[in-house]
């Protein structure tokens, strides 16, 4: 018998899934009308999913012991608390958009870590949201259940975060980064396929515990904001780098004043990569990335001594280039690397982990995915 029907006394109708995702760079740009550069990973949120005529939603996810239901009719913000809140948010927000979503037994399977910075929140938001969607055969533009994605992610669970996960998460396809243009609201799909230049993409989660991380995005979030404000445009994104220095005169305190600096170079930065990445150069890319890392380091400050130490010791162990990636913290860094150098850059953190006394990282294949889709 499968787990579901052990679970839910039937057999499931279909089988839906969406990934986690890494940035590649253009942290922290995207509150700023910026532009940033996903890549889905293969590793996702899979969601069994079978139709209810009761109006129920049933979930259970294999990292949790008790089946939680609750009905669709009576769903309101805040009504269903902890993990549940991310289906209860999916159904949510697709009724407010008036699709005609129907209850649901959903059982959750994940390879994706929770909370390492990999978005296994929206994961479960999009895989939620494609399940109860492909249970009643509505099919939904990608960018569109992103965006519900987001909402439900805002206003049910009440986390302040962007669109960059979500869209990711449904849009990214495999071989590409997602180009995301928060400004213009575009995408594009950017050749990205490390493998066939001999490279590989290292992603380390260093497992710090993450400190402070609310309040100190809603400081740096309110720092670019009166940045804006000093200089009368309404983004960051308006000011160029031809024009930062200038910029920079014209504010009051040194801290903005850093803030700045790294939004406005790391927009230039995402561009520069970009065009190197449609140039088919990919080795010069690592530079960016290592420059976008001293940056979050220095003028950011949204670093902490095991994004750092992840990233001296992959570049003193021959990667192209290294950064942290995520919000800042904690989580992830990315390393991009000769293929043959992979196994000496890994083992050089672990050993540089031991040797700060720091909780043993964890690797994974960072193999540009493709965004939801449905399995069976
Ligand atoms: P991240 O998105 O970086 O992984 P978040 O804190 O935004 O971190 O989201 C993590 C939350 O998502 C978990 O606390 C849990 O509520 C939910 N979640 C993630 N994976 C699963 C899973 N397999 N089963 C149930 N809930 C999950
Ligand atoms: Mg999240």
């Amino acid at each position: 018998m499968s787990k579901f029907a052990e679970v839910f006394g039937v057999e499931p109708d279909g089988v839906w899934r969406a990934p986690g995702r890494v940035n590649l760079i253009g942290e922290h740009t995207d509150y700023n009308d910026g532009i940033v550069l996903p890549i889905a990973l293969p590793n996702q949120i899979t969601i069994s999913a079978s139709a209810r005529t009761d109006g129920v939603i049933a979930v259970a996810s294999s990292g949790q012991n008790d089946v939680i239901t609750f009905e669709l009719d009576s769903l309101a913000p805040g009504s269903v608390k902890d993990w549940a809140a991310y289906p209860a948010g999916a159904a949510w927000v697709l009724r407010e958009a008036q699709y005609g979503i129907g209850g649901a037994n959903l059982l959750v399977e994940s390879d994706l870590p929770s909370g390492a910075g990999l978005s296994s929140s929206a994961a479960l938001l999009c895989a939620s949201a494609v399940a109860l969607l492909g249970l009643r055969d509505l099919e939904v533009d990608p960018a569109e259940v992103a965006r519900l994605a987001q909402r439900a992610e805002n206003q049910y669970v009440g986390a302040p975060v962007g669109l960059m996960d979500q869209m990711a998460s449904m849009c990214c396809s495999a071989g590409h980064a997602l180009y995301f243009d928060i400004r213009a609201m575009t995408t594009d799909q950017i050749p990205f396929d490390p493998a066939a230049d001999g490279l590989a993409l290292l992603v380390v989660d260093v497992k710090a515990p993450h400190r402070h991380v609310d309040g100190e995005y809603a400081a740096r979030r309110q720092s670019c904001e009166q940045a804006a404000a000093e200089l009368g445009v309404p983004a960051l994104r308006s000011i160029a780098v031809e024009d930062l220095d200038e910029a920079l005169t014209r504010l009051s305190d040194d801290v903005v004043r850093r803030r700045v600096r790294h939004v406005v170079t790391e927009i230039r930065r995402v561009e520069e990569a970009v065009a190197l990445m449609r140039a088919g150069q990919l080795r010069d890319v690592g530079p960016l990335f290592t420059a976008s890392h001293v940056s979050l380091r220095d003028d950011f400050e949204i670093t902490v001594p095991e994004l750092d130490v992840a990233v001296d010791t992959a570049l003193a162990a021959g990667a192209l280039g290294a950064r942290m990636t995520g919000g800042g913290f904690g989580g992830c860094i990315i390393a991009l690397v000769d293929s043959s150098t992979a196994t000496t850059v890994l083992n050089a953190i672990e050993k540089a982990f031991a040797a700060n006394s720091f909780t043993t990282p964890a690797s994974l294949d960072a193999t540009p995915s493709t965004g939801a889709s449905r399995l069976s």
